[in-house]
């Protein structure tokens, strides 16, 4: 690719019809560039298991390596499923948080197996004995560095917001559209935690129906620098 000039952007996260983004900075920072010749995806960047339907090109050639075929020093080794549970929060890629708001502890475990999502929760979720203290996040919690963040039920106090500033898309789910968490979120769901929480288990279930998958296993954010 150096002898013909290619450009090439690697671990990326993001891409739309005029630019690739991609972590920096020990993913403190976020990086974006046009589109270039090549572009090689993070690792776990998309779920290979979507039911592709765009019009794939055929390519062959010199240039292609023949990966998995055994004759090449690189091979594919897919990727490592867990347990959501067994995912430490700190290094979780999508974790569902509960606040005061939540009242049906049950249902919102429910929708984190669902989802493969990481539980985690506010200080007063914890206080209340909903959950143990390890899945406090905020200023006396854990910091956390996810992708998506969804906050049930949480004001977003100071000492919250805290605990997510490094997180990439936050979502929030409050009956009140002015709590500080909104203008934290990328998105705000004004409406209530549980019938949120069921109707997005019945989506999510409904999906996996269509689609035929099982339950979800947990994401785990690549560390930086990891060979795409
Ligand atoms: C020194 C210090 C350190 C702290 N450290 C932390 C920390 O590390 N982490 C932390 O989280 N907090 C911490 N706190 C506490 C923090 O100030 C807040 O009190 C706490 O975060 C509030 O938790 P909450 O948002 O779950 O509850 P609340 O403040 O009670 O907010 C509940 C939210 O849920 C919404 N809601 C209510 N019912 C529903 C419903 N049915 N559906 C949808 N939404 C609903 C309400 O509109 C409200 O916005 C700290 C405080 C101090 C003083």
């Amino acid at each position: 690719m150096a002898a013909t000039g290619t450009s090439v952007a690697t671990h990326v996260v993001e891409i739309d019809a005029s630019h690739v983004g991609s972590y920096a900075q020990a993913k403190r920072a976020f990086a974006t560039r046009s589109l270039p010749d090549v572009i090689l995806l993070a690792p776990g960047a998309v779920d290979t298991k979507l039911p592709f339907t765009g019009a794939g090109q055929s390519l062959s050639g010199d240039f292609l390596l023949g990966i998995d075929d055994g004759s090449q020093p690189y091979r594919d080794l897919g990727l490592d499923e867990i347990d959501a549970a067994q995912v430490a929060l700190e290094e979780a890629d999508f974790i569902v948080s509960a606040g005061n708001g939540v009242t049906d502890i049950g249902a919102f475990e429910q929708l984190a197996g669902e989802f493969g999502a990481a539980i985690a929760a506010s200080r007063v979720a914890v206080d209340n004995g909903h959950f143990t203290r390890d899945k406090q996040v905020g200023a006396t919690g854990k910091t956390v560095e996810a992708s998506v963040y969804i906050a049930f039920g949480i004001s977003g106090a100071v000492q919250h917001l805290q605990g997510i500033k490094d997180c990439r898309h936050v979502i929030a789910v409050n009956l009140d559209g002015s709590a500080p968490i909104a203008k934290r979120a990328n998105l705000t769901i004004v409406g209530d935690a549980k019938e949120t929480i069921a109707a997005l288990i019945e989506a999510v279930q409904t999906a996996r129906r269509k689609h035929g998958r099982a339950p979800a296993a947990a994401s785990v954010r690549e560390p930086l620098g990891a060979a795409a």
